[in-house]
This record gives structure tokens, C-alpha cells and sequence, in this order.
């Protein structure tokens, strides 16, 4: 198990060539043996890439990603493995990191860590393990290589190919924070930078630094440790077998040797023994992400997969994977497969902030607004905590014409959510259907400012400003243009150090 990957490389490319192929290049690299004439990863020698700096590029890396259509925006799935990676990361030595883990598109069992405390989990890792145990231990080990800044200092050991790769890396940043939109720079630095990737590499050392924080972590997040022997055994399996589940190309970038295999096994054992309860959640995200995983050709079988463990489970298990059919029906807009299903997930009693989630976006597209507004009340007192549930509500609101209540509920969520970028959009959007131009492009400008597009939080800002005729307005906005500006600079002066 490690950071990096040639596949998410290779996926993020296709949109993310200028900024997230050359840092996932430098990632990808990590995953290969330490070449002769390199500093270690432990060596004193290797500069660390400053944290203000990582931060940057890991925010520019992620402002490329979110675009990617490969990048899972889906508010249960994204506050899952948020919760997830934050739960993991208070049992460290360091619980101030701020760790984000997001999914993407692909049925190949893999992850990697970017700059910036970013952890990016396939899809095909979620849905392929047999419980929250055998996920965390991955998501663990991940966390473990950002604690240890193992990926900051692979993209800075002291070499001329890492100098080569900052540089371009750099360059490509500052095309990107000048808002030019003209990628050709930043396409020519990839070049530059894959041509040196081969050269940077996480010694063996650090994969074992990363297992072993990995299992202190699972251990006190109250996960099962012997989830992580499960999950290399696996892997150890599949790449011998050839399965075709995707641990094959994950051997490939991941060398996984007989010596970490023991050495978790041994650290497992003297662990003490720990019974962990898997989440409900880990149920539900796991079935939707099994539907959201597969283009259109294989739906079928996924849909076959989900059949099978509705079958074959019962209890929390079983209603994950009909609310996983009910999903499916759902995105090829069969309405009445998906009230069915819906009601087979219900059975028993069963119920989650997931199924009263996708149960209301029914009620709304079927044109039951008074029935969809009276789901989303009633799951959003029992689930206040779903991003999902209050998303749903939000849109019960404002499609029922009421932009007013929807604006007032969503100044509730930011309060309580600040950094979750699609309230501020929700925002904008109801605003202006009450006409509201200015609220709207204001609330708009936090959005891309939180997603880390600043030039374009800029201009909206601008916009803003020049639609108004309130002084006092106007001059907030321009103190809101003028720290955007401000940070533009400064990352600005903090790339140009990196470009020679
Ligand atoms: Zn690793």
C-alpha cells in the first residue's frame, strides 16, 4: 500500500495535465525503489518542501481535480470519507493535521496522497473491501505518508531532476493563478516533469513508516488492526493471481513485499484484539459508490453485484445494497424501480439519511413538493448531521419557490459547515432567483475562493462591486477583492522561488 499512482496519474491527466499530472508524476514516482545517488527519505539532507508551499500546491492540484470528471462530488460520499480520514487522524501524533479524503472514479483498488494533506481513494477500494476495517487500514496508511511529509520531500530531495520538476510544477501554478486560461505552458512543464519522474522514490523505509503509523491510527480510531493484514493479504493474492480486481496494477506501482506483509502481521498480534462495529454509512456509501463507479455499459453489472448481496445479507447489509438498486433506478430515470426499491431498503424497519435523501429527490422530480418538503423536515431533525439530508432539503426549498426559506437555511449550514464549497453555490443560485445579483455573485466569490479558483472568486467580485450602488457594500466587497489579491501575490512570490 502506498501514495502516488500510475493510474490516478493517468486518469487525473485527461483534464489536470498541467497541474495534477506533473505533482501526481512526482507521487507516482514515490511508489518506485529509491534509485542509487538520491538522499533517503530519512536523510537530513533532503529539503522539505515548506508547508505554506505544499498547502498552495496541494489546493492548486485539488482546483484542477474537482473538475476532473473522474472526481466523486457526492455529498455522502464526500462527508463519509471526510468523517472517515478526520476520526483516523485524531488518533495521531499529529491530530492538528488537516486531512482531506475525497474519491475518485475508477474500479482499480488503489490510493494516493497529494501535497497539502489531500488523500484521494478510488472508488474500486471502497466497494472491493469486506468491511470499514479493511478501507481505514488504506486510508490510514495514506494519512501516515502525509504525516511523515513523505510526499513533500520526495518532490524536493535534493537533485537536479527535482529542481527541473519544482520548476515546472511552478510555472504551471503561476499560469494557472494568473487566470490566463492558456494551458500550453503548463502542458509543456508535464513533459519536462515526466521525463524526470522515474528519479523520485519513497524508500522502503517510508512504506514501513507509513504501515506502522497506519495501524496505531486504526488501532485508536477503534478500528480493527488486523483489517490492514486483511487487505494486503488481498492484494498479495490478486496481484499472484491475476484476478483482473485491480490488484494486479496495484502491485505494480505499490511493491508489495513478504517483509511489510510480516511485519504487519506481527504488530497486529501484539496488538490488542479489537472488535470493531462497522458504520451504516460505510454500507450505504460503499452501494452507491458501486452504481457511481460503473459507466453506463457495465450499470448491469453492478446492478447484478448489488442483487447477489441483497440476496445473500440481511439487516444493515441488505438494505445498503437495495438502496444501492433504488440509486441505480434512479440515474436511469426509473422512477417507479426506484420507489420500489426504496421500499425494499425500508423493510424491516430499516432507514438512513441516505435512503430519506434519495427519497425526496424522488417526491421532487415525481412533482410531490408538499410530500418532498415534509420528508426533508422529518429526515433533517433525525439526521441534522447529513450533508446529504440538508442538500436535499435545500433543493425541496427552492423548488418549491422558496428561495427565501432556502437562503435562511443555508446561512444555517455555512455556520455549521463553513468550508463546504456547494452551500455558497446553493446560495448564489437561490439569490438569484430572488433577483439578488450582488448577494448572489458575492456568494459565488466564496465558492471559488473554496475551491481555490481566486482569480475567478475575483472577477465575481468585481461584478459585485459594479452592480452595486450601496457605499457600504461596495466597500466591504472591495476589501473581500483586496485580500484575494493579496493571497494571489503571495502564493504568487512563493511559486517564483521554485521556478529557477
Ligand atoms: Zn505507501
Amino acid at each position: 500500500m502506498r501514495v502516488g499512482l500510475r493510474l490516478a496519474l493517468r486518469v487525473w491527466q485527461r483534464v489536470s495535465v498541467p497541474l495534477g499530472g506533473v505533482l501526481l508524476a512526482g507521487c507516482m514516482g514515490a511508489a518506485q525503489a529509491q534509485p542509487a545517488g538520491l538522499p533517503s527519505m530519512g536523510s537530513a539532507s533532503a529539503v522539505e518542501l515548506p508547508p505554506m508551499l505544499e498547502q498552495t500546491l496541494g489546493d492548486a492540484i485539488m482546483e484542477q481535480g474537482r473538475r476532473d470528471p473522474t472526481y466523486i462530488n457526492d455529498p455522502d460520499v464526500s462527508q463519509y470519507l471526510a468523517g472517515l480520514g478526520r476520526k483516523l487522524v485524531a488518533g495521531s501524533a499529529n491530530p492538528a493535521q488537516g486531512i482531506q479524503v475525497f474519491a475518485i472514479r475508477d474500479p482499480q483498488i488503489n490510493a494516493f496522497a497529494l501535497p497539502g494533506g489531500y488523500v484521494g481513494i478510488h472508488s474500486g477500494l471502497v466497494v472491493s473491501s469486506d468491511n470499514e476495517s479493511q478501507l481505514a487500514s488504506v486510508v490510514a496508511h495514506e494519512i501516515g505518508h502525509v504525516l511523515q511529509r513523505h510526499v513533500a520531500r520526495g518532490m524536493t530531495q535534493q537533485s537536479q531532476s527535482s529542481h527541473l520538476m519544482m520548476a515546472s510544477v511552478a510555472g504551471a501554478l503561476l499560469a494557472a493563478l494568473a487566470g490566463s486560461g492558456d494551458l500550453a505552458m503548463g502542458v509543456a512543464a508535464f513533459g519536462q516533469a515526466a521525463a524526470v519522474d522515474r528519479q523520485l522514490g519513497f524508500s522502503r523505509q517510508a512504506e514501513q513508516e507509513a504501515d506502522r503509523i497506519g495501524l496505531e491510527m486504526l488501532r485508536k480510531g477503534g478500528y480493527d488492526p488486523d483489517g490492514m493484514a486483511q487487505m494486503f493479504g488481498r492484494l498479495m493474492n490478486a496481484s499472484r493471481l491475476n484476478e483482473g480486481m485491480g490488484g494486479g496494477s496495484y502491485a505494480s506501482t505499490h511493491p508489495l513485499s513478504i517483509q511489510r506483509m510480516s511485519d504487519i502481521q506481527n504488530r497486529v498480534r501484539e496488538a490488542p484484539a479489537s472488535q470493531h462495529h462497522d458504520s451504516d454509512s460505510y454500507w450505504y456509501v460503499r452501494a452507491k459508490l458501486r452504481v457511481l463507479q460503473e459507466r453506463s455499459s457495465s450499470q448491469r453489472d453492478a446492478e447484478a453485484a448489488l442483487r447477489r448481496e441483497a440476496d445473500t445479507h440481511s439487516g444493515v447489509r441488505r438494505s445498503a445494497a437495495w438502496y444501492g438498486l433504488a440509486f441505480a433506478a434512479w440515474r436511469q430515470d426509473k422512477l417507479q424501480e426506484t420507489a420500489d426499491a426504496l421500499g425494499r431498503a425500508r423493510e424491516g424497519g430499516m432507514n438512513s439519511a441516505e435512503i430519506a435523501g434519495l427519497s425526496v429527490a424522488l417526491a421532487l422530480k415525481q412533482g410531490r413538493h408538499p410530500e418532498a418538503l415534509d420528508q426533508a423536515e422529518a429526515a433533517s431533525s433525525r439526521w441534522p448531521q447529513s450533508l446529504g439530508v440538508a442538500l436535499a432539503k435545500v433543493n425541496a426549498l427552492s423548488q418549491s419557490g422558496q428561495d427565501e426559506r432556502a437562503v435562511q437555511f443555508l446561512n444555517g449550514l455555512i455556520g455549521k459547515w463553513p468550508d463546504e464549497p456547494s452551500l455558497y453555490q446553493l446560495r448564489a443560485q437561490s439569490y438569484d432567483r430572488l433577483g439578488k445579483g450582488v448577494d448572489a455573485r458575492r456568494s459565488m466569490a466564496v465558492y471559488y475562493e473554496k475551491i481555490g479558483a481566486l482569480p475567478t472568486a475575483v472577477e465575481h467580485l468585481q461584478q459585485a462591486r459594479a452592480m452595486s450602488n450601496d457605499f457600504y457594500v461596495q466597500s466591504q466587497v472591495d476589501v473581500e477583492i483586496r485580500r484575494l489579491q493579496e493571497k494571489v501575490r503571495s502564493d504568487r512570490a512563493l511559486l517564483e522561488r521554485f521556478r529557477k
